[in-house]
């Protein structure tokens, strides 16, 4: 299985008024080819941090602090603006949870969709064929290329959105929570439209707060607390043997069809990352936290093939 992306012990900080905060801490994983990774977490566990530094769109106050990204054997770190331009579409894209993050509202679709093609240097007799057969791929009705994003429904500019980050058959899309903002017919739309942008070869890291839908979707499934991973694996594996007490916690915060279990939260607040605790990041909030969890931060280990877990009390099985 070859290797779409490789992030290896990544450190992301913003610098604020408030002071530095660490969004992203020692993050590694991979994306392996015709994947979809989903990487779950709740609000501000540095999911979205993670997809801004692939995509070498951090804001000014954000900063890679240490670590590699490297994507098709090129370290995204060392590249120079105009590599990164030719990459960016071209090998990797991201879609974002408001479509309007790609589409400019003033413009009509198919002049938007041709100027993307014409700055990876393709002429515009060639970038009306190819974004009106990429258009028709995702469903958008072709009377509908010559509208203005605001004409479109929420699920119609999400079409947009990702017709647009295919059109180039980049290896890898990120797409940062694309359903959050739709109504659920259209999220399995929409969700049915990635899984076959990945049938097609190209690979998708899918950034989620909805670990349900994590499982039901993707290959594998990463959890994130605090900018750090807690736990990497299969999705079946996950879904059967969660081990990290706060993946546990999340499945059992997730309502069950059938069952008269009311769902439960995790008690406490995620972490403050101007100052993040000691020890293991999750042991203000974990029910088996031990002194040893205070002091000493717990390393991710594979405990079983495939199956990466940081937490102190699991022992390889
Ligand atoms: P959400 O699901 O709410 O988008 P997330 O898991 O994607 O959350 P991030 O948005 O990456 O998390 O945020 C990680 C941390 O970085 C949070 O503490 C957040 O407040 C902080 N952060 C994110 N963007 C910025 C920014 N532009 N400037 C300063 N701090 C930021
Ligand atoms: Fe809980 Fe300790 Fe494991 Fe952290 S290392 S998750 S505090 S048991």
């Amino acid at each position: 299985m070859s290797e779409v992306l490789l992030v290896e012990d990544l450190y992301v900080k913003y610098y604020t008024r408030r002071g530095i905060i660490s969004a992203v801490s020692g993050v590694t994983f991979d994306v392996i080819k015709g994947e979809m990774l989903a990487v779950v977490g709740e609000s501000g566990s540095g999911k979205s941090t993670l997809g801004y530094a692939i995509m070498r769109l951090l804001p000014r106050s954000g900063a890679v602090e240490r670590g590699r990204i490297v994507l098709d054997g090129e370290d995204i770190l060392r590249l120079s603006e105009e590599e990164l331009r030719r990459i960016r579409g071209g090998k990797v894209s991201m879609v974002f949870q408001d479509p309007f993050t790609t589409l400019d509202p003033l413009r009509r679709v198919l002049d938007q969709f041709r100027e993307f093609l014409a700055e990876h240097g393709i002429d515009a007799e060639r970038g009306r064929i190819i974004a009106e057969e990429m258009l028709e791929a995702v469903g958008v009705p072709k009377n509908l290329a010559n509208a203005y994003p605001h004409q479109l429904s929420g699920g119609q500019k999400q079409r947009v959105a990702i017709a647009m980050a295919i059109a180039l058959n980049p290896l890898l899309v990120i797409a940062d929570e694309p359903t959050t903002a739709l109504d659920v017919v259209i999220q399995r739309q929409v969700m049915d439209l990635l899984d076959d942008v990945k049938k097609r070869g190209t690979s998708i890291m899918f950034i989620t707060h909805d670990i349900a839908l994590a499982i039901e979707r993707a290959d594998r499934v990463m959890i994130m607390y605090g900018g750090e991973v807690m736990e990497l694996a299969e999705k079946s594996m996950l879904a059967k043997r969660a081990l990290h007490p706060y993946t546990v916690g999340l499945l059992s915060s997730m309502p069950r069809i059938g069952s008269e279990k009311l769902p439960s939260s995790i008690p406490g607040y995620p972490p403050d990352l101007r100052s993040p605790p000691k020890g293991c990041i999750f042991h203000p909030r974990c029910p088996y936290a031990t002194e040893r969890c205070r002091t000493v931060k717990p390393i991710l280990s594979e405990v079983e093939k495939n199956h990466f877990v940081k937490c102190h009390l699991v022992k390889a099985l």
